[in-house]
């Protein structure tokens, strides 16, 4: 019985020593469907049939052709499992969270998987990793892969600032003239930043040391120090994306 170019291909991926089974098995299966012909139909077919699986749906010679280039692309990956998912699936994009939450983190503003998730779900909605094998030529490397973390603080654990996008939570403080301040210092000694004076009842947060952990707001007894809603924020490249856009 004859072969197609795209089956003959098929059985070329078989062992060598169960192939001669294999082509009589397949063989025997297209004559029972009536056909003179094998095409890639008929050894999928049989596949699945010897696994006892579903049948397969037909793999026309474009997408076969598609997914020998896109096993090529990807067989210097393949030496790394984090780029893949438990199907076997290329994942072309990685998110590292903190570990604030799952370790109940003292400085935790927000969780950070929450975010990661949301992420996730768009980057698949996308097709992300398809849309970046298409675009890239030749081996797929793993530098090529989109890198994102997120924290739950500015401590950054998880390093967003080496990432090819990364943000972290903050929640930004002000101080408030409403409430009479009652010069305990217990912000003064919190704030690592150095950022925070207290002097005859008056509150001064410097700014440009301040990198919006929150941690005094909590402490403040009085109210005079109080915190605004809590964002994402990013370095520069990302200002104009999270300064507002993103809360929780
Ligand atoms: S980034 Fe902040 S919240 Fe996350 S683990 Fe580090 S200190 Fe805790
Ligand atoms: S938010 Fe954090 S860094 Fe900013 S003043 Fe308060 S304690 Fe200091
Ligand atoms: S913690 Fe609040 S009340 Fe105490 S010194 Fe700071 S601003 Fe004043």
């Amino acid at each position: 019985m004859e072969w197609n170019e795209t089956a003959s291909l098929l059985l070329e991926k078989v062992p060598p020593f169960v192939q001669k089974t294999v082509r009589e098995k397949v063989e025997t299966l297209a004559r029972e469907r009536g056909k003179t012909l094998v095409t890639e139909a008929e050894v999928m077919a049989a596949r699945d049939s010897f696994m006892n699986k579903p049948p397969s749906v037909t793999v026309t010679p474009h997408a076969f052709a598609k997914k020998s280039e896109d096993n090529k692309k990807l067989s210097i990956l393949r030496k790394y499992p984090k780029y893949f998912d438990n199907d076997g699936n290329p994942v072309l994009y990685q998110i590292k969270c903190c570990r604030g939450a799952e370790v109940n983190c003292p400085f935790l503003i927000a969780d950070s998987n929450v975010l990661a998730d949301k992420i996730r779900n768009r980057l698949e909605e996308l097709k992300f990793t398809e849309k970046l094998m298409n675009k890239i030529e030749g081996q797929i490397l793993p530098h090529h892969s989109l890198k994102i973390a997120i924290s739950g603080c500015p401590n950054s654990c998880s390093m967003p600032q080496i990432k090819d996008f990364g943000v972290h939570a903050i929640e930004p403080v002000f101080v408030d003239p409403a409430s009479e301040c009652i010069e305990c210092m217990k912000c003064v000694e919190t704030c690592r930043e150095d950022a925070i004076t207290v002097q005859d009842g008056e509150v001064t947060i410097d700014m440009e040391k301040c990198v919006h952990c929150g941690l005094c707001a909590k402490v403040c007894p009085s109210g005079s120090i109080k915190a605004r809603k809590k964002k994402i924020s990013g370095d520069d490249r990302w200002k104009s994306w999270s300064s507002s856009q993103v809360c929780y």
